[in-house]
């Protein structure tokens, strides 16, 4: 029956992060107290007074049909609005807008709408795991540029410079960066803004989904920068910010041929989203954003305590991350150990061996384009965290 499957979707990797969730998950289920760091998800509920907007337009009666298919108009100029004011993205309005199924749908509208049989985009490596799956389902061809640990993991305008050919047609990266936790500033922003301009046709998506856990107290949009808007896609959401992952709402803003066609793709594919979640959307976005800041505050707090208990661990190299909620170690100085019958001799090994030996989920780097490091998602309790830590600990000094 495997040959039913076509090429495409045999070519394609399933989402590290979803499934090393699944395998905690199964372990859990089996009796086993696992600490599951491996899924970037808030542990916070979505604020009351949101959950309370669903409740009332549930009431209302006036959700249930199809939404329009880029979105409720009062959402999508809510958005714009947004953006001019926060993001000092002064063109935008409600027609940029596409509110779609999640920020990964509308990146895999983008892809879908952007790339012909060959087209390179330009990731900014490490990456999120998802963005080279849709850019290869959509027939490019992913070409990463590299960060490292020295330079907290951001590549930089100079590399782009290098990597950009005749046949790239969009670059991408997330600031804040999942999964390095690193936040590009104006000016790295304005240096890439100015090798992107140089090219007549390449445009940049700028994942922005994490802009509300940023601890920098500054969120630069690349759309801002002049000239910049008619060539970048902003891409956000609420998954994060607003704790929202499984309302499914995200968005783009978009020069306006580009939010048609992504409207024209999703009246093909899902006839828009969801009109409940889209009410509590709004309600997140006009309503009380102390929730918001609240849980802002309590992932830096967790950082720190991170921070601390990682550097306690030999071997263990990393950086800080100025938001997101996770930390991206470089393990490789474990490479080559061993305990008993189990040799570590990639990220994935050293994965296996926490998952097994400490029972606390992880993702490889090498999901992320980045082999010698790990993900380790601090979206959870302080006191998780703690006992996370020390189980790691405990683990990685078996090995010799
Ligand atoms: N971009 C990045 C960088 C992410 O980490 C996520 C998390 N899933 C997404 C996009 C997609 O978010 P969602 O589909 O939940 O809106
Ligand atoms: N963005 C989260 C993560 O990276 C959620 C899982 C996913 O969508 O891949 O873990």
């Amino acid at each position: 029956m495997n040959s039913i499957l076509s090429d495409r979707i045999n070519a394609m990797e399933e989402s590290a992060t979803i499934a090393m969730a699944k395998k905690a998950r199964e372990l859990k289920g089996q009796g086993i107290d696992i600490i599951s760091l491996s899924l970037g998800e808030p542990d916070f509920k979505t604020p009351i007074h949101i959950q309370q907007a669903a409740k009332d337009a549930i009431d209302e009666g006036k959700y249930f049909s199809y939404a329009p298919v880029a979105g409720y108009q009062d959402l999508r100029e809510a958005i714009a609005k947004k953006l001019r004011e926060e993001n000092n993205i002064q063109e935008a309005k409600a027609e940029n807008i596409v509110v779609s199924t999640g920020a990964k749908h509308s990146i895999a509208n983008i892809f879908m709408c952007i790339i012909n049989e060959g087209d390179e985009v330009v990731i900014f490596s490490p990456y999120w795991v998802s963005y080279s799956e849709i850019i290869k389902l959509a027939g490019g061809v992913p070409v990463l540029i590299e960060g490292d640990l020295e330079n907290n993991f951001k590549a930089t305008a100079e590399q782009l410079k290098a990597a950009i050919s005749d046949k790239t047609k969009a670059v991408i990266y997330s600031s804040p960066c999942n999964p390095s936790g690193s936040v590009f500033s104006k000016e790295e922003l304005q240096a890439i803004a100015e090798v992107i301009k140089e090219k007549e046709d390449v445009v940049v998506v700028a994942d922005e989904i994490y802009e509300l856990i940023n601890f920098t107290g500054d969120h630069a949009s690349i759309a801002s920068f002049p000239g910049m808007f008619e060539r970048t896609i902003t891409v956000n959401g609420f998954s994060k910010g607003y704790a929202m992952t499984g309302w499914r709402v995200g968005y783009i803003c978009a020069p306006v041929s580009l939010a048609k066609a992504c409207e024209k793709i999703q009246s093909q594919f899902t006839s828009g989203g969801t009109g409940i979640a889209q009410r509590a959307a709004l309600a997140g976005l006009t309503g009380d954003q102390a929730p918001s800041q609240e849980m802002a505050k309590a992932y830096l707090k967790r950082r720190d305590l991170v921070l601390e208990l990682l550097k306690e661990i030999p071997g263990i190299k990393t950086h800080v991350p100025e938001g997101a909620f996770y930390f991206f170690p470089d393990v490789s100085a474990f490479f080559g150990k061993r305990a008993g019958d189990q040799t570590i001799h990639n990220a994935d090994d050293f994965c296996l061996y926490i998952l097994n030996e400490a029972h606390v989920s992880l993702v490889t780097g090498a999901a992320f384009g980045a082999p010698d490091c790990v993900r380790l998602s601090y979206a959870a309790s302080e006191e998780e965290l703690k006992e996370a830590l020390k189980r790691i600990k405990d683990a990685l000094s078996k090995l010799n």
